[in-house]
């Protein structure tokens, strides 16, 4: 018994000190892009967005972050990401008071911010190792391509929706995400001219696994996760194991927005 508490003790202490060296590399990461003072303002944008974080909001994170737990999240770098990012600086002052919550919410366009449980999943199914070449496709509000910055991240998000593009861009750039490319582009094609990737990423739900996504991957070992399906979706995730080897992985079934052929541009 005595023996069982003290592995208990030692597995308890390795996981806080795990945590720990990841949250160091998060704050790094996170006063390279401004992010870490508190509460932290840069120049309001035109487009409404919430700009001051506050301790309120850091609790709500971290209440957020505890309910990822409870889910079954354990990867504690992407953890410390979410805990980190503020998350209702990426959606519409309305939504502000329910950024925190375990939901998708609305971002214009039809379109939606992932929910915290889904951006957590993926990004840890990615497994971000430092300098990782990333290509998202389904930019969004932009909140999913800084939880990889911040991961150590060289991201390539794509976005079909021209406002959405727009939007996201300044933002991640008045974040000072320095480490995030934005593109307007149709996803479905991926990114050639910056191929290989070591990871691909996409955020909508994919009728079939777009070839040319498969061919964009590095080899051997590089990761594409995508949810596959019409109404519901199952997260696959995709391993290159050589030039015409893949491996594939069927996990947990997710609903997403519809990942569409071509751009729309605004009126
Ligand atoms: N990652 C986003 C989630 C956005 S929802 C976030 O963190 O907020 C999915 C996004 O995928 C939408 O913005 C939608 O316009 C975009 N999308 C759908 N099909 C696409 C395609 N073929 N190419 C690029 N983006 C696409």
């Amino acid at each position: 018994m005595l023996i069982l508490d003290w592995t208990d003790f030692f597995i308890d202490l390795f996981g806080r000190v795990a945590a720990k060296v990841f949250e160091r590399q998060v704050v790094l990461r996170l006063v390279k892009a401004n992010l870490f003072l508190c509460p932290y303002k840069f120049t309001p944008s035109a487009n409404q967005k919430n700009v001051t974080d506050t301790y309120r909001h850091k609790g709500l994170r971290k209440r957020m972050v505890d309910a990822l737990r409870r889910r079954g999240i354990t990867d504690e770098a992407v953890l410390a990401a979410m805990a980190a990012v503020p998350r209702h600086f990426f959606l519409d002052k309305a939504f502000e008071e329910h950024a925190y919550e375990d939901k998708p919410f609305p971002i214009g366009h039809e379109q939606t911010i992932s929910q915290p449980y889904t951006v957590a999943y993926q990004s840890a199914l990615l497994d971000i190792r430092n300098g990782d070449k990333v290509l998202e496709i389904g930019t969004g509000s932009g909140y999913q391509a800084a939880i990889l910055a911040v991961l150590g991240a060289r991201v390539y998000t794509l976005e079909r929706q021209e406002a959405l593009y727009f939007s996201a861009k300044k933002l991640l750039n008045d974040l000072r995400f320095s480490t995030v490319q934005c593109f307007f582009r149709d996803g479905t094609k991926g990114l050639p001219e910056f191929a290989p990737f070591q990871k691909i990423i996409v955020t909508a739900g994919a009728p079939i696994v777009p070839e040319s996504l498969r061919l964009q991957l590095d080899f051997p070992g590089a990761t594409l996760v995508i949810p596959v399906g019409e109404d519901v979706q199952t997260m696959l995730r995709i391993k290159r194991l050589s030039l015409t080897q893949y491996q594939e992985e069927v996990l947990e079934a997710f609903r997403f927005v519809p990942f569409l052929e071509g751009v729309e541009r605004e009126v």
